[in-house]
Formats: structure tokens, sequence, C-alpha cells
């Protein structure tokens, strides 16, 4: 099975990101990283924006963007209605024609939407989806991972210099970071915060909070087949829970 958005992998692997997620600081990590941990406090996230931005359009060279005029941009359009800015935040919503169940969001604001998703979920799950995306770059989420990937990698952080601006990329680093946010794996926490925008987020737009809630629901029920896969997520009726939580205190 294509990996799946990280919408799908928060039930698969629920706390085991490696990431630090509870904002601790750990020393292990920090002896691993070397000089990261120096750059850590000088790569700034308008850096990492600019970066994401750079990762976003070599994914985009990579995969079959829907045009303006495709049902699937149209639709995903309707969906998106008023999202454009939200909460301060500019998105840029597109298309991938490609069968996977996915979507991902990138730290500058770039929303991208497989039609595989849309083929299997209606516009109000999709929305919650979307919000549940957004939600890890309000959160700063997505900023946090890309620069954590970015300081971890010797030859990036040799790409980032002194002053705390991302220098040259390849093409190659370009898509390393973007193959990064395609897969991310976040903490149950930073999943469960992302959850909880997603409902406010339907809510303030006049939308049933529920379609959060459905979404995973379909999730589940779509790839519950895939043993492995189902076996590895345990804690989904905890995720469930606390987005009906979120609803009861909306
Ligand atoms: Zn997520």
């Amino acid at each position: 099975m294509k990996q799946l958005t990280c919408v799908v992998a928060m039930m698969a692997v629920l706390g085991a990101s490696g990431c630090a997620q509870d904002g601790s600081f750990d020393s292990n990590k920090a002896m691993a990283v070397g000089m990261g941990v120096a750059q850590a406090v000088t790569l700034n996230e308008e850096s990492v924006k600019q970066t994401a931005s750079l990762a976003a359009k070599e994914m985009d060279s990579k995969n079959q963007v829907a045009g303006a005029s495709n049902p699937y941009s149209r639709r995903l359009e309707n969906i998106t209605a008023g999202l454009d800015n939200y909460r301060g935040l500019s998105f840029d919503f597109k298309v991938y024609l490609a069968p996977e169940v996915n979507a991902f969001a990138m730290a500058d604001g770039t929303v991208r939407v497989y039609s595989g998703l849309l083929d299997a979920m209606p516009d109000d799950q999709v929305l919650a989806v979307i919000g549940h995306e957004i939600g890890h770059v309000y959160h700063k989420h997505s900023y946090e991972q890309m620069q954590q990937k970015i300081l971890t990698d010797s030859a990036m952080q040799a790409a980032v210099s002194v002053g705390g601006t991302v220098g040259e990329l390849t093409q190659g680093q370009l898509g390393q970071l973007a193959y990064v946010a395609v897969n991310a794996r976040f903490s149950q926490q930073d999943e469960l915060e992302s959850d909880t925008f997603a409902v406010k987020m339907l809510k303030n737009l006049g939308q049933d909070p529920y379609a959060m809630k459905r979404a995973i629901q379909t999730l589940e029920s779509k790839y519950g087949s895939d043993s492995s896969f189902l076996s590895s997520h345990p804690s989904n009726k905890e995720r469930i829970k606390r987005i009906q939580k979120a609803i009861d205190q909306l």
C-alpha cells in the first residue's frame, strides 16, 4: 500500500515519531546533530518557509497538477472557498492527479490534495482533512518538522549559512524535504491538536464538525482490511474520543 497522509499515518504511528514532541531538549539528539544545534536558533521561520516553497515547486514538477478547469480542481476550489486566507495564513490549494488517498501541507501554506482522496470522501470530509492539514501549519508542526529535517541532515546543514538563511539546496535535497512533508510523521499530541483545529474550523465555517470524525471513520473503513496497517494504529479510538471531546467543547 502506498504511504498515506499523516491523517492516516497518525492512526498508524501515534507517538512513534522521532521528533522532539514536547519541546523538551534532547541532549542525545543535540550531540548527534552537532553544529545543527547552534544553527537551530538562527534558522528562522521565514527561511524554512522559503525552503518549503522551493520544495513544493519541486514536488509539483514531479506530479501531475490538475489544471484550473479540471473537475477535481473546481471541486477543491468549492470545498476550500474562503480558506485562501484563514486565521492570518495564506494557503495555496492544488490537486495532484494520483490515486493515493493523501493530502499534505507545508510550512509556507502549500496544500496538495490527491485526487484519490477526493474520490474517497464527500466534500465535508475532504474539508475536515484539509482543516487537519492546515492545523499542522497553523500550529507550526510543519515548520518544526522541516527545520528539524534540514538540521539533522549533514548535507543540508552545509547548505544553511551561519546567518540563518537557506542557501543553495539541490533538487534532490528539495525532493527529500518534500518527501518529509508528504509522509509526515507527527506526534500524537500534534495530531490531536490538528484534529481540534479542524473541528473548530468546520464550526467557524458553518460546516458540520462531525465531518472530522466521519473522515477518520472513512479512512479506517477503507484501509481496515490491511491487517498490518490496522494493527499498527491501536490509538484510533482515542483519537475519535478526543475529536468528540473537541466537538463537545465548541
Ligand atoms: Zn496530521
